[in-house]
């Protein structure tokens, strides 16, 4: 499926001004991603704006897990543990590339094996729950095959583990990739678009917007309009009606990486932390991430800091999980912070609050919803489109999203990324392609690996910038080309995670990736030098808290 073109982002601008759409989705993260994508293939005119990038919000710092529910087992909550594994199977069957098998670990600890058959009766449960396939079923281990697989788990008192599986995604991409699905379908998708004004309640609704690319005013015309603003609901819902209370409680998620000859896992290893949490360390590549946090939270909603008190906290979870690594601050090579936008609970603590997504419809016809998952995301757009269809008062055809492919997720029949990789209709597209990047690219953009390899301008374009780094000149070419990246960050943190996961990596490529997107986007070269000026503001800004102060 080819992305955006160049010229999409204008076009769509121009659309705007000029069409009056059934729907327009404020916030271009999953939510509403998933949103346009829905009623687009429903055959619902429908447009999403974003006021920054897309997935710049919260949904690209997630712990980027695809769970299956079974912490809501824990909790009781049948219904969800239902859900989330019903999703978790959607987001695998439409996005391939996007959800990679890890097997979780969870280490159990006590002085009899009490702990560990609790767990396996769990695990059990959860299997015949969740209707979990034989490839997918847990296993448990003693305490010797528990240490033969994790040698660095702290052995005291360790009784064994169970294993079973869950899948990493990469969340900024599956934000992207549905947009792209959304926009195939029919969507209007802008990112640098601010909502600045709502008007006229009950009739059709005026949208003002501000274009932050050409510094312009525009007006947008909707019959709804669903707020899917996450952190900045309430800003929003204070648009639409100036003094309506707030309705969130934003939650603070931090994240480490660490290298993983540092931090050797070989598997997502659950951890306890202090207040009893659970924090994972993920493996991914030459990386491990470890997270996350759960704080309230007040600050500035866009750019959330790490603080040294967030992560000493997950410092010292590892110093209590791992014998011996010793990890400290120093050996952070990445960083990310993101804001849980939750649904306030009156006396309940950052970890007791639900989850669960909320959908309200305010007097002046406003859908708003707040709260959710990445997981989730698919049934979320179904029941906002529930909420908003009969303000439409139209009944529009079914559609079954959660069977059609994402951007890059049709395989063409092929079970799995590597027949994908080995068919002859890949191999006649990507001749003369390596292997391994061959490999790299399918794990990253499925199907739409052939389009990357398309933006290769010559010998050496799908080479890494730099030893070790996971980005190329084409990558960076195809970002600008095919995925409406306008600014330098767009491509160092959201199109490739690289500056979350490697914030030096990041830093060193940075003046030749924004090179190559002068070159294709047509920058000045004061903007030019401005990019590469704020990007390094930002990767450094990072990466500060190890400082120490003064
Ligand atoms: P956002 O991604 O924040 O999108 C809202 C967008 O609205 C923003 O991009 C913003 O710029 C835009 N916007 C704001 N104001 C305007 C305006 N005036 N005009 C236009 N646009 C505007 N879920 C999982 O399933 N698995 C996980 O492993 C997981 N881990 C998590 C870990 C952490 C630390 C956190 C914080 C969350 C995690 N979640 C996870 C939850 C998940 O990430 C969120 O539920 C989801 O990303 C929220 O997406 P959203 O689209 O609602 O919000």
């Amino acid at each position: 499926m080819p992305g955006f073109e160049p010229t999409t982002r204008a076009r769509n601008l121009e659309r705007l001004a000029a069409e009056c759409v059934d729907l327009l989705v404020i916030g271009g993260g999953i939510t509403g991603a998933g949103v346009a994508r829905a009623a687009a293939l429903r055959g619902v005119t429908v447009a999403v704006v974003e006021a920054r990038d897309f997935a710049s919000g919260t949904s690209s710092r997630s712990s980027k897990l695809i769970h299956g529910g079974l912490r809501y087992l824990q909790q009781g909550e049948i219904a969800l543990v239902r859900e989330a594994a019903t999703e978790r199977r959607a987001v695998r069957r439409i996005a391939p590339h996007l959800a990679t098998k890890v097997l979780m670990l969870v280490p159990v600890y006590g002085r009899t094996s009490a702990g560990l058959y609790k767990l396996r009766l769990g695990l059990t449960l959860f299997d015949k729950l969740a209707a979990v396939g034989p490839e997918d079923r847990h296993r448990t281990l003693s305490r010797e095959e528990a240490l033969a697989v994790e040698p660095h788990l702290a052995p005291e008192h360790l009784q064994g583990a169970g294993v079973y599986p869950e899948y990493v995604t990469d969340d900024a991409r599956l934000v992207l990739d549905t947009l792209k699905a959304a926009h195939h379908a029919g969507a209007i998708a802008v990112n640098y678009t601010r909502v600045t004004a709502l008007g006229t309640p009950g009739g059709t609704r005026i949208v003002e917007l501000w274009d932050e690319q050409s510094r312009a005013a525009l007006t947008a015309r909707a019959r709804v309009v669903v707020n899917a603003a996450g952190p900045w609901v309430d800003l929003i819902r204070a648009l639409d009606r100036p003094g309506e209370p707030p309705v969130l409680h934003l939650t603070k998620g931090i994240h480490l990486v660490f290298r993983a000859e540092d931090l050797p896992v070989h598997h997502c290893v659950v951890m306890r932390a202090r207040d009893g949490r659970p924090v994972f360390a993920v493996p991914r590549g030459s990386q491990v991430y470890v997270g996350t946090t759960d704080t309230s939270y007040e600050g500035p909603l866009e750019e959330p800091a790490v603080t040294m008190a967030d992560a000493a906290y997950l410092l010292e979870a590892l110093d209590r999980s791992f014998a011996g690594l010793a990890l400290g601050a120093g050996d952070v090579v990445g960083t990310w912070a993101g804001l849980r936008p939750l649904i306030h609970e009156e006396g309940r603590r950052p970890s007791e609050i639900s989850r669960k997504d909320e959908i309200t419809v305010g007097a002046s016809g406003l859908v708003t919803i707040a709260g959710g998952k990445l997981t989730t995301y698919q049934r979320m757009a179904e029941r906002v489109l529930d909420a908003a269809l009969p303000l439409l008062r139209c009944a529009p055809a079914p559609a079954a999203a959660d069977q059609q492919p994402l951007a890059g997720g049709d395989l063409g029949g092929a079970p799995d990324l590597a027949a994908y990789a080995a068919s002859a209709a890949v191999r006649s597209g990507m001749k003369g392609v390596a292997p391994d990047v061959l490999a790299r690219l399918i794990g990253i953009y499925g199907s739409d690996a052939l389009e990357v390899v398309c933006s290769a301008d010559g010998p050496g374009a799908l080479a890494p910038l730099a030893p070790g780094v996971a980005l190329s000149a084409a990558e960076v070419r195809h970002a600008a080309r095919r995925e409406m990246a306008c600014t330098l960050a767009d491509v160092l943190e959201r199109r490739s995670p690289l500056a979350l996961f490697s914030t030096e990596d990041a830093r060193a490529v940075a003046p030749a990736v924004a090179g190559i997107l002068a070159r294709e986007i047509g920058w000045s070269a004061a903007r030019l030098a401005a990019e590469i000026a704020d990007f390094d503001r930002q990767a450094a800004a990072r990466l500060a808290w190890r400082e120490p102060t003064a």
